[in-house]
C-alpha cells in the first residue's frame, strides 16, 4: 500500500507476443466503479504503445501521425463501456456551457444516425468481432467528425480512449484521408486494451460484450445508469481485468 491507505500499488506482468512486459500501476483498493478502473487503462495502454513505437524504431519505421492531421478522428472511433462511463463522467464536470456544446454535438449525429437507421447495428454487440468493418466503412462515407474534436485537434488529449491512443500509423499520413482506397500500415499493438475492457463489463453485467461509438455515449448511458454507478471492491475489479488479459497476466502487490 501508498500513503493513502485506499491506494495500492500493483506490479502487473503482461505476456504479449514481442515478450514480456513488466510495470507497476495505482489501483483505488475502496469501491470502485467502472469509469474509475479507466486510469490505470491508459496508463498500462500508454506503456503498451511505447513497446509498440521502440519496435518500430528498431525496424526502421517512423510513426507518421502529426497534429492536426485528425484523419483517424473522422472515423466511427467505438470504445468499450467503462470509458463510455469515463467520459460521460468528464462532460459532467465540463463548464455548462462546454458541456451542452458537446453534448448538443453528440446529439446532433446521433440524430443523423437515427435518420439513416443505423443506431441499432452500431450498438449490435456482434460488431466487437469481424462484422465491425462493413458497419465502420459506412460510418466513414457519412464524413462525421468525433465530437471531441476541434480545429483538427483532440480537445481531451489527456482523457483520449485506448483505442485513439492505439491508433498510429506508419504510412505516409496524407494516405488517411481515405482508408478504404488506400492501404495504412498501422502500428500492431502488443494487446490492445477495448475489448478486454468490454469483456469485462460483460461478465459483471451478463450482457453481451460491446463497444459504443463515441457520439452514442449518451444515448447508450441512458440505459445503463445502474451499471454507471454500481461499485465493485477496486482490487477484484483490477484482478478481473488483469485476468482477461490473458493466463499470463499477473498482478501483485
Ligand atoms: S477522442 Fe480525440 S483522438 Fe479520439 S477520435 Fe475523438 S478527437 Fe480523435
Amino acid at each position: 500500500m501508498t500513503g493513502d491507505s485506499r491506494v495500492a500499488l500493483m506490479s502487473v506482468t503482461l505476456q504479449t507476443p514481442e515478450g514480456v512486459m513488466r510495470g507497476r500501476v495505482e489501483v483505488d483498493t475502496g469501491p470502485m466503479r467502472l469509469a474509475e478502473l479507466v486510469p490505470t487503462a491508459f496508463e498500462l495502454t500508454n506503456v503498451l504503445v511505447a513497446q509498440a513505437h521502440r519496435r518500430e524504431v528498431h525496424a526502421g519505421r517512423h510513426v507518421s501521425c502529426r497534429a492536426r492531421c485528425a484523419a483517424c478522428c473522422h472515423h466511427m472511433v467505438a470504445i468499450s463501456p467503462p470509458e463510455a462511463f469515463y467520459l460521460q463522467d468528464l462532460i459532467d464536470s465540463f463548464e455548462p456551457a462546454h458541456r451542452d456544446e458537446v453534448m448538443s454535438r453528440m446529439s446532433r449525429i446521433a440524430g443523423e444516425l437515427e435518420r439513416l437507421q443505423m443506431i441499432d447495428e452500431l450498438l449490435n454487440p456482434e460488431y466487437v468481432d469481424e462484422a465491425v468493418l462493413p458497419i465502420a466503412r459506412k460510418y466513414f462515407l457519412l464524413g462525421m467528425a468525433c465530437p471531441f474534436l476541434v480545429d483538427e485537434l483532440c480537445s481531451i488529449h489527456l482523457h483520449r480512449p485506448v483505442v485513439c491512443r492505439e491508433y498510429n500509423v506508419t504510412s505516409p499520413a496524407e494516405l488517411c484521408v481515405d482508408p478504404i482506397a488506400n492501404d495504412i500500415d498501422k502500428v500492431p499493438m502488443p494487446l490492445p486494451l477495448t475489448v478486454p475492457l468490454a469483456r469485462l463489463t460483460a461478465e459483471l453485467s451478463g450482457e453481451s460484450p460491446r463497444l459504443i461509438p463515441i457520439p452514442l455515449i449518451p444515448r447508450w448511458i441512458a440505459d445503463h445508469q445502474e451499471l454507471r454507478h454500481k461499485q465493485w471492491p477496486g482490487l477484484e475489479l483490477f484482478r478481473n481485468f488483469i485476468r482477461i488479459l490473458g493466463p499470463q497476466a499477473e498482478s501483485q502487490y
